[in-house]
């Protein structure tokens, strides 16, 4: 592990820079507060410092104090050394944002111990960390297939449709359905399924700009936004899309299985005065269509209720391959 030492008095410096170095610790020495700052905001910068209190320019306490005000910061375990040892110095130190506080002249074996629960600290700061971000993970993301969940792609799409009408620009709106769903859990079971919805998920993120957004709307319905699309060339994109899906067949435990699914597109341009539900409704109505229409195949909602179609697409049911 890497440590931070600032300390303006050279022999008390080398003298901490070799101890640690014997007690294993990579050493970054720096000679006032300043200094100390510019290393402890690097990236990867370490995570453990040893702040001499008294210092030219900034001391320990103001090092403290400005390090625990960068709340981007990951958390640093600050320990003060000085050669203060009234109960107010103590306190004062403490309250900067120090975590531990050793006086000076230092007894190496108690420095290392202190050094040892900075370690501990910090474990447990990563693990409450992780633990965090697992847990806004999952609030946001769908558990089975890692797109965003219902609600967040309901509200990221609610977002750019009201961006798009202040840029004047579009966002296109699909519900993507697979088709017969539901016999492809009859005939493989229900965790072959799992797989072929995990791999349809994956190939539509994957089939989308970094700036679009894909979720899981339902059970086999997923809800894809290209925002700032060209309203020209969203149905080819659409079209994109279900090729992707129903052009490869999935491959899933030991066996292949071709899906193919159903879009219906809703174009934000369209529908100015409507809201983001009633777009989103559009869109639903639209796939509808696309089913009645024999499935695999795009349909537009247009401002008239009837939705458009593409072109004549062959109405064919899955491909079950074992
Ligand atoms: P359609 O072409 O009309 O959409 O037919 P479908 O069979 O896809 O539609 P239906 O709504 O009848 O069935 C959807 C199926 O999706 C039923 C349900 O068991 C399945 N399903 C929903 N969520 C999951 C899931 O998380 N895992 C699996 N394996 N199946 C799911
Ligand atoms: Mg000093
Ligand atoms: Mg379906
Ligand atoms: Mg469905």
């Amino acid at each position: 592990m890497i440590i931070l030492i600032a300390e303006d008095d050279a022999i008390s410096r080398t003298l901490l820079e070799r101890t640690l170095q014997r007690a294993g610790y990579e050493v970054i020495a720096v000679e006032d507060g300043e200094k100390a700052i510019a290393e402890l905001v690097k990236q990867d910068a370490p995570r453990l410092a040893l702040l001499d209190w008294v210092m030219p320019g900034k001391d320990g306490v103001e090092v403290c104090r400005e390090v625990r005000r960068r709340k981007e910061l990951a958390y640093k375990y600050l320990i003060l050394l000085s050669s203060r040892e009234s109960k107010q110095d103590i306190v004062a130190g403490l309250e900067s944002g120090a975590d531990d506080y050793l006086t000076k002249p230092f007894d190496a074996d108690e420095l290392k111990a202190r050094l040892r629960t900075g370690h501990r600290i910090l474990e447990l700061e990563d693990h409450l960390v992780e633990a965090r971000e697992s847990m806004r993970f999952q609030a946001t993301h769908d558990l089975l297939t890692s797109l965003w969940n219902r609600a967040v792609i309901v509200e990221l799409m609610s977002h750019e449709v009201m961006r798009s009408r202040r840029e004047r620009s579009c966002s296109a709106v699909m519900m993507c359905d697979i088709d017969h769903f539901k016999s492809v859990n009859d005939e493989y079971g229900h965790a072959i399924g799992d797989d072929v919805l995990r791999e349809v998920a994956r190939r539509l993120h994957n089939s989308v700009r970094s700036y679009d957004m894909v979720g899981r709307y339902g059970g086999e319905e997923f809800l894809v936004a290209l925002n700032k699309c060209n309203p020209e060339s969203a149905v080819s994109r659409a079209e994109n899309l279900r090729a992707k899906i129903g052009g490869q067949p999935i491959q899933a435990a030991n066996v292949r299985i071709t899906v193919t699914i159903s879009i219906g597109l809703a174009l934000s341009s369209e529908f100015t005065q409507c809201t983001v539900e009633e777009i989103m409704h559009q869109a639903d109505m639209a796939l509808y269509e696309a089913k009645a229409a024999g499935r695999n195949c795009v349909r537009v909602a247009r401002p008239s209720g009837v939705a458009k179609p593409i072109e004549e697409f062959p109405r064919e049911t899955p491909v079950l391959a074992p």
